[in-house]
């Protein structure tokens, strides 16, 4: 059987940074990806925003990791000279009632270590976007866009420099544990029946990523998850954006509500709108879904355009909670939690994933190094 240091299952945006930390750790690595090209799955169909780390609990993974992680991105983009741009944002408060709920998230964000937002007025806000209707705003200078592709290739360029390999049509079913002392303890099935046996495995399969713990041996039944799908729409804006800056309306209960979002053309987006699904397929936008994003829209940009608004494309957040139960965080599931040496599940890595990308891997290397470590 042929064997291998590391293999990383996936070849998203996180599964790409992984490898490319392990790779640069001295590693031999190898990405084993089902597809037949890197980032098709939910790295392809995001918002490409470089979240602040705003709305997060409070010591959350995805708090620290999305701090950290903006950072890391900022600094790695600048430095490879890829696409992005600080563009900011605001959080628009229409209502009244609303303009307290501004200090509330200023605090929550202070909490996270995001302490740049800055209380605008209704002129302040104004001055900044002309077109925008509102009573008071938040501005966030550190929030911005990114162009992901660019960013996953940068990754694999960085992965195959270091020695790693990309292998694409490579759909792993299983994994098998070689009980004893084996060099290599796990064992991948391939779909086409062949096996490849690794000392360290990292699960990064996105929306598969829960129901393959459900095919991994070892694996107490606690520590096994499964998937949800909640899909999220967007509607892009004919036309040219009379916004320079992202718009976000005060969040709502199911999600941070129609959001305005560039892309680095300056071409304007709304949503994601959240849309519970039972495939990880399901991904047609439905046009009649666009209806209720006029509404929404007009509430801070009252001169949306009758017909200005195209079904666009489709996301799916690898959710592992049901609808009816609260937003889960990320789990970075490691042999010190589940007992299996040299193993990382990636579960529920929703946004800010994407901004989070290289402090994640940094962690999974750690906790990696951790559990491979002679005694
Ligand atoms: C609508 C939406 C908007 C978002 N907006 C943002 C945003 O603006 N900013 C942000 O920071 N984050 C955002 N995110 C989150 C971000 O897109 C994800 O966190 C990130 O793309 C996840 O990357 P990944 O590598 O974990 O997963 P994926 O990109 O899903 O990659 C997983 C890969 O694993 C492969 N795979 C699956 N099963 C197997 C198998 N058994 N064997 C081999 N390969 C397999 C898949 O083909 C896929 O290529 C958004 C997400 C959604 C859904």
């Amino acid at each position: 059987m042929d064997t291998v240091d590391a293999v990383v299952i996936g070849a998203g945006v996180v599964g790409l940074a992984v490898a490319r930390a392990l790779a640069l750790a001295g590693q031999e690595v190898m990405v084993l990806e089902a597809e037949n090209a890197i980032g098709t799955g939910t790295s392809s169909r995001n918002s490409e925003v470089i979240h602040a780390g705003i709305y997060y609990p409070a010591g959350s993974l995805k708090a620290q990791m999305c701090v950290q992680g903006k950072a890391l991105l900022y600094a790695y983009c600048a430095e490879r000279g890829l696409g992005h741009q600080r563009c900011g944002k605001l959080i628009v408060a229409t209502s009244t009632e609303q303009v307290a709920q501004l200090s509330q998230i200023q605090a929550k964000a202070r909490a996270n270590g995001v302490d740049d937002l800055v209380l605008l007025s209704q002129a302040q806000a104004q001055a900044m976007e002309p077109a925008l209707q509102c009573e008071a705003a938040l501005h966030s200078p550190s929030t911005g866009i990114v162009d992901s592709h660019a960013l996953m290739l940068s990754y694999l360029g960085d992965m195959e420099n270091a020695g790693g390999l990309l292998a694409l049509n490579a759909y792993v079913y299983a994994v098998l544990q070689r009980q004893g002392t084996a060099k290599h303890p796990h064992v991948l099935v391939m779909q086409d029946g062949t096996e490849l046996a690794c000392r360290t495995l990292v699960n990064s399969a996105g929306l598969s990523a829960p129901n393959l713990t459900q095919r991994m041996d070892g694996l107490a039944p606690q520590h096994l998850y499964s998937a949800y799908y909640a899909k999220g729409n967007y509607f892009t804006l004919a036309g040219r954006s009379p916004f320079s800056r992202l718009i976000y309306p005060v969040p709502e209960a199911a999600g941070l509500g129609v959001h305005l979002t560039l892309d680095l053309g300056g071409q304007a987006k709304f949503g994601p709108d959240v849309q519970w699904v039972d495939s990880p397929h399901d991904l047609q936008v439905d046009p009649a879904r666009g209806d209720a994003f006029y509404a929404e829209v007009r509430k801070y940009w009252p001169q949306l355009p009758d017909g200005a608004l195209q079904a666009g494309y489709a996301g799916i957040r690898p959710k592992i909670n049901a609808p009816h139960e609260a937003a889960a965080d990320f789990v970075i599931q490691a042999p010190a939690q589940h007992g299996v040496v040299g193993l990382v599940n990636l579960l529920g890595i929703e946004s800010p994933g994407l901004t989070s990308s290289l402090a994640i891997a940094e962690r999974v290397c750690a906790e990696l190094m951790d559990s491979t470590a002679p005694a």
